[in-house]
C-alpha cells in the first residue's frame, strides 16, 4: 500500500515497568522490531527508566519518548521534569495532553498548548493527545471536542510545519477498556483532524502523523492502520510485552509492503 506517511507505533507504558524489566523489554523490542524497517517504533517508559532505556535503544531504530513534561525549562516546580531534561535523558519524543493527564491532573487545553510549545522549542517531537469522552460522543459532540482540542495547538504546530510531531486521536471511552473505535469511526475523526490541520497549513496536514489510540491490539491493528488517515498507533496495555506489541508494529510494517 502506498502510504502518505511513514507509520509510527508508540508504546505508552504509563506507570509500569520502572525498573530492570524496562531494560529487558527495550532490549527485546529492539530485536523484535528490527525487520520492521518501514515503521518508526517509539517506547515511552516512566521517567525513572528513561536514562537506562536510552542506553539500551541508543543507536538502534527504536525511539524514546517521555509521557509528560513541564513547560518551563527549570525552576521551583517540585516533582516536574522539563523538555531540556528529557532531551538530556535521551528522549526524542514526548506525549502531551494524554487524557489521563487531562482527567486526573488538571491539564487544560491551554496548558497542553504550553507543553507543546515547550517541546517543539526544545526540539522534542510532541505526540499531542486529543479525544472525546463517552458522554460527548453520545451527545454527538465528538467533532466539536476535537476541533477545540486541535485549535488549542494549531497555531503552534503550523508555525513549525516541518518539525517532527504527531497527534494521537484517543477516544477516552476506548482507552484501556478493550472497546476500540471502529475503523470507520477512527477514519472519520482522523480525516476531520487532517482537515483542521490543512486549514492552517497544507504542509502541516501532509506531514503530521495522526495516530489512533484506544485498545489497539494485534487483532484489530491491521484494520485500523489500513485507514488512509490513520498513520500509526499510540498503544497502552498492549505495549507492555513484546508478545503483544510486536503484532502491532508488525501489522504496520506488513501494510507498507502490501
Ligand atoms: C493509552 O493510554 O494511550 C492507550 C491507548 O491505552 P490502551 O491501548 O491500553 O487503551
Amino acid at each position: 500500500m502506498n502510504r502518505a506517511r511513514r507509520p509510527l507505533i508508540a508504546g505508552n507504558w504509563k506507570m509500569n515497568l520502572g525498573g530492570p524489566e524496562a531494560i529487558e523489554l527495550a532490549e527485546a523490542l529492539v530485536k523484535a522490531s528490527k525487520p520492521c524497517a518501514n515503521v518508526d517504533v517509539v517506547i515511552c517508559p516512566p521517567f525513572t527508566a528513561l536514562a537506562a532505556v536510552a542506553s539500551e535503544v541508543d543507536g538502534t531504530h527504536v525511539g524514546l519518548g517521555a509521557q509528560n513534561l513541564h513547560p518551563k525549562t527549570s525552576g521551583a516546580f517540585t516533582g516536574e521534569v522539563s523538555a531540556p531534561m528529557l532531551l538530556a535523558a535521551g528522549c526524542q519524543w514526548v506525549i502531551v495532553g494524554h487524557s489521563e493527564r487531562r482527567q486526573f491532573f488538571g491539564d487544560t487545553d491551554a496548558f497542553v498548548a504550553e507543553k507543546t510549545q515547550a517541546a517543539i522549542a526544545a526540539k522534542l517531537a510532541p505526540i499531542v493527545c486529543i479525544g472525546e469522552l463517552e458522554r460527548e460522543r453520545e451527545a454527538g459532540h465528538t467533532l466539536q471536542v476535537l476541533e477545540r482540542q486541535v485549535n488549542a495547538v494549531l497555531a503552534i504546530l503550523a508555525a513549525n510545519p516541518e518539525a517532527p510531531m504527531a497527534i494521537a486521536y484517543e477516544p477516552v471511552w476506548a482507552i484501556g477498556t478493550g472497546k476500540a473505535a471502529t475503523a470507520a469511526d477512527a477514519e472519520e475523526a482522523h480525516a476531520f483532524v487532517r482537515k483542521l490541520l490543512a486549514s492552517a497549513s497544507e504542509t502541516l496536514a501532509a506531514r503530521v502523523r495522526v495516530l489512533y489510540g484506544g485498545s489497539v491490539t494485534g487483532a484489530n491493528a491491521r484494520e485500523l492502520l489500513a485507514c488512509p488517515n490513520v498513520d500509526g498507533a499510540l498503544v497502552g496495555g498492549a505495549s507492555l510485552t513484546v508478545e503483544k506489541f510486536e503484532p502491532i508494529f508488525g501489522a504496520a510494517h506488513a501494510l507498507t509492503l502490501s
